[in-house]
């Protein structure tokens, strides 16, 4: 293992130090298996898999019970630093106590990142077919918004890019217009008519009825060649 860029920080009253480690892969060659993958990316869950016409779920850590409550304990102290008077040794205090939270929420989220999309590479296809979400678009939705960055959908995109290319697994983008959620992955009838509620996808055609963000994954995993 090797060290580079060591660094100390002072972060939230507290001190880090940060480094980078080269891991050798103990055997250059890494197998891939012969099976292609749809990922739909999205803000119920982070991501919905489909690998080989499996479905596999990565839920969004947000929903999670533990980081309810962490959000919960960092909206009633932003509350009660708000009402601390300016300059006050208190309001210092309260201060700390915000950062403190609000930093364990985001180490949190980034390790969760991190561990999804190794899980997601562990299965080792030979393709990846992502949406090419218009990610800067949707973050002019302030609801959206919110729940990109709390997912940190940016970073979970560059680290499959990154590790895949890594690994030697082709990273394939749909079209920025490709319906994958209005397609029936069964027959190929285009629901023009999907609302964003809708979370089961119920084929007008053919009366196939299928979770939405997985119907999306099989169309995508489709597009592998
Ligand atoms: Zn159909």
């Amino acid at each position: 293992m090797k060290f580079y860029n060591a660094r100390v920080k002072f972060e939230n009253w507290k001190w880090l130090l940060k480094c980078a480690v080269e891991i050798l892969p103990k055997d250059s060659m890494i197998i891939l298996r012969n099976v292609k993958m749809g990922i739909d990316v999205g803000i119920k869950s982070l991501a919905v898999v489909s690998c080989g016409e499996r479905k596999r779920v990565f839920k969004n850590i947000n929903r999670n019970h533990k980081m309810k409550r962490l959000n919960k304990q960092l909206k009633h102290h932003q509350k009660i630093l708000a009402r601390k008077q300016q300059g006050s040794k208190n309001r210092l205090k309260e201060k700390y106590k915000v950062q403190n939270i609000y930093g364990r929420i985001k180490r949190k989220r980034h390790e969760y990142i991190k561990q999804t999309v190794l899980k997601i590479l562990n299965i080792r296809p030979k393709t990846i077919v992502l949406e090419d979400l218009n990610i800067r678009g949707m973050m002019k939705n302030r609801h959206l918004a919110k729940s990109i960055s709390e997912q940190n959908l940016y970073l979970f995109r560059e680290l499959i890019e990154r590790k895949a290319l890594e690994l030697g697994i082709k990273i394939k983008f749909a079209d920025r217009f490709y319906p994958s959620s209005k397609t029936c992955s069964n027959c190929g009838h285009i629901k023009k008519d999907l609302q964003l509620s809708e979370r089961i996808y119920k084929c007008q055609k053919c009366g196939k009825v299928i979770d939405r963000d997985f119907n999306a994954a099989l169309n995508l995993e489709r597009l592998a060649e």
